[in-house]
């Protein structure tokens, strides 16, 4: 007991140390700005980003610390330094106290949203919560208040209609933008069953994220309730245990509620984009990256709208939204709503507005602010896989175009000449990038897809792989645990913030799989099963297709072509090992497949080493011979406890074999 506390004694004390470095280093931050103010020099310096990460990743790993761990903990630090800096750079009066109306009451997003946003000023800010968002419009407008927040999109339920029909009138100015991660809970007074809830008070958004699971619960009622918050409060109150609410767990915690069911959300991914809304603009230092909001009506003529998109084309402009909304008394005539990468005290900027005002019949700019999403440091893989390549594995050549007529189309290089890329949550697939996915065959627990995901993280993996739908030769062996596994592995994916891919069995899988898969796969034993194949063409996720045991090329693109051909273009091509008379190994490797398949296609092409191979000690040598022939990438088995595995152990790599493949693979 005494040890306990001399340990908790030690920690806060480690605790006081590190908050007293937060705020040494955010000082600090300050001084740069002024200098960097006086001198013009830009805001973000990304070499020097870089090589403090490096070296502070390879301070940690003297001191036994992850990469991944330094590197969430920069990334918070530096983003700290960003947004104060923006802040000094911003023309907001920083003088005095700020009055920050926000939408709802104590607890509710909005006011998070503005936490965040003002966190470097926080002890001269003053939150009012507002019942409406005319409301806030007013007392903005009448200078009751110096900002207003109002939420204006979520990624799920699209845009809040409202505040565009606000802020087309509205004498304010957008002066920056908020984005919030929302995970949704379902809270009550008690913890009881799911099943004997009878009401559920929520915001109209929140029910819209959260359909799939209110529609699937039985006998009940839903309330609707001016914000998040509110509908907690409303709980409370009422004290009637049989109601609950859908809000984010701070909130219920703020009003005593218990979390009933967490991420009840449809869509892992959420987000809700906030708006700062001040009475006038703000005009920002051109070395803050920008963004600027518009509102414009075009000639009710043809091609009107496409010749003022082709303006901003015209002056490399990048549109970050463009949304339409009903003119009102004008049926079926529409303003449209721009975003753009820009500011408009830049020359180029202010040109091309001009030039837009004259192709349109109305223009408004509604704010220039800076942008909320930037991109941060990420560690090379050379530098976690522990050395340096000296070749670009890449470089090699696509090969001979082949003239002959062959029986797919899309899939060919005669279709499209250039290497298609793949982008998935910023992992580039294809071209002249090399990716390794790796993980478990089957996810069996969440400690092990979390063990799996923080190898894979801190030694330069890319994706993480992970069945939750096992197709098995024996129905008697494990099948995957479904669902269950689905929620671990999209946990594990998130807290190392890898992508993560996964099989999908039956076309039925296709649409709930994707709500959680970034990449999903269709396993060799399923390459013709053309209604999959199908419907994983109306899919928005790319699918990763495995070769089947006994496909010729052309029957594997044309499996591919499937895909293509119901609208998705986003194949990766999987090379894993054909049936031959050998038996040595559990499959036959191919390499020959893919200079042919570089040859005859644009899509990415993978290798996997571990289901060719059957057994762990040849995977890294058909790894490591892979590379040299050409694909894009790898996808690998491990598991931390090989021997215990249900699915595919003999296979399985232990970490630190994995460990030693990637440190051959990035250093030869
Ligand atoms: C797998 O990736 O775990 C798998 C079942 O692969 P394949 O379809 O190549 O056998
Ligand atoms: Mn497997």
């Amino acid at each position: 007991m005494e040890d306990l506390e001399k340990i908790r004694d030690e920690i806060n004390s480690v605790d006081q140390r590190i908050i007293e470095a937060l705020a040494a280093r955010r000082k600090l931050a300050e001084q740069i700005i002024r200098t960097k103010s006086e001198l013009g020099t830009p805001l973000r310096d990304e070499l020097r980003e870089e090589q403090v990460l490096e070296h502070l990743i390879s301070m940690g790993r003297g001191v036994g610390l992850d990469a991944h761990l330094v590197t969430r903990v920069f990334h918070e630090i530096i983003d700290d330094s960003i947004r104060s800096q923006q802040l000094h750079l911003l023309d907001y009066d920083k003088s005095g106290i700020k009055r920050v109306v926000f939408l709802g009451i104590e607890g509710a997003y909005s006011q998070l949203a503005g936490q965040k946003f003002f966190a470097p000023f926080i002890d001269q800010t003053v939150f009012v919560g507002s019942d409406t968002m005319e409301g806030i419009v007013d007392a903005v407008e009448n200078e009751e208040a110096d900002y207003g927040i109002l939420p204006v999109e979520n990624t799920t339920a699209g845009s809040i209609n409202e505040v565009y029909d606000l802020l087309s009138c509205a004498q304010l100015s957008i002066v920056g933008e908020e984005v919030l991660r929302i995970e949704l809970s379902l809270l009550a007074l008690d913890d009881i069953p799911i099943s004997s809830i009878r009401r559920i008070c929520a915001h109209p958004q929140a029910l819209t994220e959260c359909m799939k699971f209110v529609s699937k619960l039985p006998n009940c009622q839903t309330l609707t309730c001016p914000d998040s918050a509110m509908a907690v409060k409303k709980v409370r109150d009422e004290g009637d245990p049989s109601t609950a609410a859908i809000a984010g767990e701070d909130a219920g915690r703020l009003y005593g509620l218990k979390v009933l069911r967490r991420n009840i959300e449809d869509q892992q991914n959420n987000f809700t984009r906030f708006l700062v809304l001040a009475k006038k603009p703000a005009t920002i230092d051109l070395r803050i990256p920008c963004k600027t909001s518009l509102i414009m009506a075009t000639p009710h003529e043809e091609g009107s709208l496409l010749k003022a998109l082709a303006l901003l084309h015209q002056y490399r402009i990048n549109l970050s939204k463009l949304e339409s909304r009903p003119i009102p008394g004008m049926p079926f005539q529409y303003l449209f709503y721009l975003d753009f990468e820009g500011n408009i005290a830049d020359p180029t900027v202010s040109e091309a507005l001009e030039k837009l005002r004259s192709a349109t019949t109305s223009l408004k700019v509604l704010g220039c602010y800076p942008m909320q999403h930037r991109a941060r440091t990420a560690p090379k893989v050379e530098i976690l896989a522990g050395g340096m390549p000296e070749s670009d594995p890449a470089t090699s050549e696509p090969g001979e175009k082949k003239k002959e007529k062959v029986s797919y189309r899309l899939a060919s290089r005669m279709h499209r000449a250039d290497d298609t890329i793949i982008s998935v949550r910023g992992v580039r697939i294809g071209g002249p990038g090399f990716v390794v996915i790796a993980g478990p065959c089957a996810v069996e627990s969440r400690e092990q897809i979390h063990k799996c995901a923080r190898y894979v993280r801190e030694h330069g993996g890319q994706l993480l792989r992970g069945g939750c739908f096992k197709p098995r030769t024996s129905p008697y062996s494990f099948q995957g645990l479904g669902f269950e596994g689905l929620e671990m592995l999209a946990e594990a994916g998130r807290e190392y913030d890898l992508p993560i891919v996964t099989e999908v069995l039956s076309p039925a899988d296709v649409e709930p799989v994707s709500r959680y898969a970034d990449v999903l796969q269709i396993g060799a034993r399923n390459m013709q099963n053309f209604s999959l194949l199908n419907e994983a063409g109306r899919s928005n996720r790319p699918i990763l297709l495995k070769r089947g045991m006994m496909s010729t090329m052309e029957e594997f693109l044309n499996a591919a072509e499937y895909i293509l051909a119901h609208g998705n273009h986003q194949v990766i091509l999987c090379e894993r090992g054909i049936r031959t008379f050998e038996t040595a190994t559990r499959n036959t490797l191919d390499l020959g497949s893919i200079p042919i398949l570089r040859s005859l296609t644009h899509l990415p092409i993978v290798v996997d080493p571990s289901h060719a191979a059957g057994r762990r000690e040849l995977v890294v040598p058909l790894a490591l011979a892979a590379h040299a022939v050409g694909p894009h990438g790898l996808i690998i088995e491990i598991h931390p406890e090989p021997e215990e595995a249900l699915s595919d152990g003999p296979q399985a790599l232990h970490f630190p074999q994995f460990a030693e493949l990637m440190r051959r693979l990035y250093q030869s």
